[in-house]
């Protein structure tokens, strides 16, 4: 696998996932992914990320490489 799949964003914000890149992850269509921002990267990876503190899978922010889940959000924002 090349080091430079090149893209575009189109109108609507999509991009494609080249077949190469799709191939070495295992991923297809419908498949689930996860996207969020690192290091001022945009990752994509298989599946779902989950809340970092209680697990659950529905993530709403994410804080530097952390996911939280609005409840966990609520809590911290009470402390
Ligand atoms: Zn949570």
């Amino acid at each position: 696998m090349g080091k430079g799949n090149k893209g575009k964003i189109d109108n609507l914000g999509r991009i494609v996932i080249p077949k190469t890149i799709r191939k070495a992850l295992d991923i297809d269509h419908n498949d689930d992914i996860s996207m969020y921002v690192e290091n001022n990267q945009l990752i994509i990876t298989k599946g779902h990320k989950s809340c970092d503190i209680c697990g659950n899978k529905k993530v709403d922010v994410q804080v530097k490489d952390k996911f939280l889940c609005s409840k966990c959000l609520k809590t911290i924002k009470s402390l």
